[in-house]
C-alpha cells in the first residue's frame, strides 16, 4: 500500500464499446500525471454490444479496474450507485463513459477538492445539445426549485467528484427513484462548482431516450417533493369557497326572484358544490398523511455532519 490518496472513478456503462478504451487511457494519463493511486470502477449496465469483452480484457491488463456487471439494464441512476457502493477512494469522481464529460475536468475537480470542498460539481459553461434539450432543462430546473426545498445548480448533471464523507452519507440514501443529484444537494456539506465546455459524445449513440429522462425528471420533482398532494386540499378550499358564494347566491335568488328559479334548483346546485370541495379536502387529508407515509419509508438519513470536536459525536448519524 502506498501513503498516496485514492481517487476512484465512477463509470457507467451501457453500450459504450467505442468508448472504455480511450475514456480509460486518457483518465489514466491526465489524472494519472497527479500524486494519487487510481481506482476505475465501471459498471455494465447490461450493455448489448461488446462493452462487457472490452471491460474484461481492460481489467486484465490494468489491475486498477474493477468491473461490476449487472445482471440487466437499471438505468443510469441505479448504475452509478452500484459503482458508489463499490468505490473505496478518498474522493470519488462521477462521469459519464462516453467521454462528454472531459477527463482533463477532473483535474480541476481535484484541485477544488483539495482546497477544501466537499462536493465539486461540473458546470456546463456550453453545451452540445439540441435547442429542445436546452430549454426543457432549464424550465424543469426552475419547476423543480419552486416545488422542492432543494436548489439544483442549473447546467450540472452527475459529473461531480464527492468526498469520501459525503460518500458515506448518500450510501445511507436507498430509496429506489433515485435522483442523484437532488440527493446530492439533499446532503449538504461544502459544495463550489466548477466550469467545463461539455464536449459531443465520442462514439456510438446516447442511451437516454426522452422516456427516461422524463422518468428522471419525475423522479427529481417526485421524490423530494410532496407539494402536488397538497395541491389537492388547496383545490378542495376553493370548492369549498365556490360552495359558499353558490350558497348565497342561490338563497337570493329563491328568496327574491323565485319566478326565476326552477324547483329544487338551489338545493342541488349547493348540494354539488359543498360534496365537491368537502371530498377534495377529504382527499387533501389523505393526502397529507400519505405525503408522510413517504416521507417516512425513504428512510434517509436524518442528517449530516461534517465534523465533531471533542468526542467521537453522534453514535448512529442520520
Ligand atoms: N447509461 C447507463 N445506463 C443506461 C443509460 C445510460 O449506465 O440505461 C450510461 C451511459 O453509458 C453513459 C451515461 O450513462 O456513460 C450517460 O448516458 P448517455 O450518454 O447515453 O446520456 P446523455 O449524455 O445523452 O444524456
Ligand atoms: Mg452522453
Amino acid at each position: 500500500m502506498s501513503d498516496r490518496r485514492l481517487i476512484s472513478f465512477v463509470l457507467p456503462v451501457y453500450n459504450e464499446e467505442g468508448n472504455i478504451d480511450l475514456l480509460h487511457d486518457t483518465l489514466a494519463e491526465t489524472v494519472g500525471a497527479l500524486p494519487y493511486d487510481l481506482e476505475f470502477v465501471f459498471v455494465n449496465d447490461g450493455s448489448a454490444d461488446g462493452s462487457m469483452g472490452v471491460l474484461e480484457s481492460l481489467a486484465a491488463r490494468d489491475p486498477r479496474v474493477t468491473v461490476v456487471d449487472l445482471s440487466r439494464n437499471f438505468g443510469h441512476q441505479v448504475a452509478v450507485t452500484a459503482g458508489l457502493d463499490t468505490a473505496r477512494g478518498d474522493a470519488i469522481i462521477i462521469m459519464d463513459a462516453d467521454l462528454q464529460d472531459p477527463p482533463r475536468v477532473c483535474v480541476d475537480l481535484i484541485t477544488e477538492w483539495e482546497a477544501g470542498s466537499d462536493v465539486v460539481y461540473a458546470q456546463r459553461r456550453t453545451r452540445q445539445d439540441t435547442a429542445f434539450k436546452r430549454v426543457t432543462a432549464h424550465a424543469y430546473y426552475r419547476v423543480l426549485g419552486r416545488l422542492t426545498d432543494i436548489d439544483i445548480p442549473p447546467d450540472t448533471g452527475d459529473f461531480r467528484l464527492i468526498d469520501r464523507r459525503v460518500h458515506e452519507h448518500l450510501a445511507r440514501y436507498r430509496e429506489h427513484h433515485r435522483f442523484i443529484r437532488g440527493m446530492v444537494v439533499d446532503a449538504g456539506f461544502r459544495h463550489t462548482a466548477v466550469q467545463f465546455d461539455r464536449d459531443a459524445r465520442h462514439a456510438g449513440t446516447t442511451g437516454y431516450p426522452l422516456r427516461a429522462l422524463v422518468k428522471l425528471a419525475t423522479d427529481g420533482i417526485f421524490g423530494f417533493s410532496t407539494k402536488p398532494l397538497q395541491l389537492i386540499s388547496r383545490a378542495g378550499y376553493v370548492m369549498a369557497f365556490l360552495a359558499v358564494l353558490a350558497a348565497g347566491y342561490a338563497t337570493i335568488a329563491r328568496l327574491f326572484f323565485p319566478e326565476r328559479v326552477v324547483e329544487g334548483w338551489a338545493f342541488v346546485v349547493v348540494a354539488m358544490a359543498f360534496i365537491g370541495g368537502l371530498q377534495l379536502i377529504m382527499l387533501g387529508i389523505l393526502g397529507s398523511y400519505i405525503g408522510r407515509i413517504y416521507n417516512e419509508v425513504k428512510r434517509r438519513p436524518l442528517y449530516g455532519v461534517q465534523r465533531v470536536i471533542g468526542g467521537p459525536g453522534p453514535r448512529d448519524h442520520g
